[in-house]
């Protein structure tokens, strides 16, 4: 049964009507605030973020990006239900994934956003464990270091997710978002570990926000881990651990790109 209405779906021909509104609201309350903040919107990159190109009126992702995006693709990753990803780490999607976490694209956020739309309808459609559909999602971002996050102006992947939510939410899903997970401020980057190493070092950093357990899950309300990049799973698995312990269980896990060596050998697979 299809939960997510694909007709709102973003990745495969521009922004979907949501993510277009979301835009134009933005820059209509620019306008509104300053002259300063005008200025700011004129000096803002308004091109794409796979191929930097610039379409008349500003976009994110351009339709050449999103054809050359093939997801959504399931990623099998042990431990951590089903995962599904909007596309292959590489070309314009992987471009699009480092400027917006690293290069201060925060404006890419409603477009990647909508590329996410695609994956979770993926993991909730594509069951064999003949639990029922979710009534409503809970979206748990993968944290990030406090260090990075203050970095990037803020956590990316809980932008990510409050813009997720939304195409969610007016998709048939209603979702919210809850940063449910934190980083110990001295957990390592994990740039340059091995598999081990990272689970390692993610064991012992993960805790639950806030210093208290999540909220328990509502009824029919399922809860969903959100990360940008997947590679060796070992994020995805730390954080299915802590929320397992936690008494909230999630069903998978979407992320933007699957930059792992193994991938289900094809899309039926999951
Ligand atoms: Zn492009």
């Amino acid at each position: 049964m299809v939960v997510v209405d694909n007709r709102r779906r973003a990745g495969s021909a521009g922004p979907s009507s949501a993510v277009r509104g979301a835009r134009i609201g933005a820059v209509t309350a620019t306008r509104a605030l300053s002259p300063a903040a005008a200025l700011l919107d004129l000096l803002l990159p308004r091109t794409c973020g796979g191929c930097g190109a610039g379409p008349p009126g500003g976009g994110g992702w351009c339709p050449a990006c999103a054809q050359d995006t093939a997801g959504p693709l399931p990623v099998r990753v042990p431990g951590v239900g089903r995962v599904a990803a909007a596309g292959r780490y590489r070309g314009p999607l992987r471009r699009a994934v480092l400027a917006y976490k690293e290069r201060g694209r925060r404006d890419l956020a409603p477009d990647l956003a909508g590329l996410l739309v695609d994956p979770v309808a993926v993991v909730f459609t594509r069951r064999s464990d003949g639990a029922p559909d979710p009534v409503a999602v809970r979206l748990v971002p993968a944290p990030s270091r406090p260090s990075a996050a203050r970095v990037r102006g803020g956590d990316h992947m809980v932008r990510l997710c409050r813009a997720l939510a939304p195409l969610l939410t007016a998709a048939g899903l209603p979702a919210r978002t809850d940063p449910a997970l934190a980083l110990h401020r001295r957990a390592r980057d994990s740039v340059g570990l091995d598999g081990a190493g990272r689970a390692a070092n993610l064991a012992s950093a993960l805790y639950p926000a806030h210093g208290r357990a999540p909220a328990p899950a509502a009824p029919g309300e399922a809860v969903l881990l959100v990360d940008d990049v997947v590679t060796s799973g070992a994020t995805l698995r730390a954080c299915a651990a802590v929320l397992a312990g936690a008494g909230v269980p999630a069903v998978g896990a979407v992320v933007l790109a699957d930059a792992s060596a193994r991938r289900a050998p094809h899309r039926g697979a999951m």
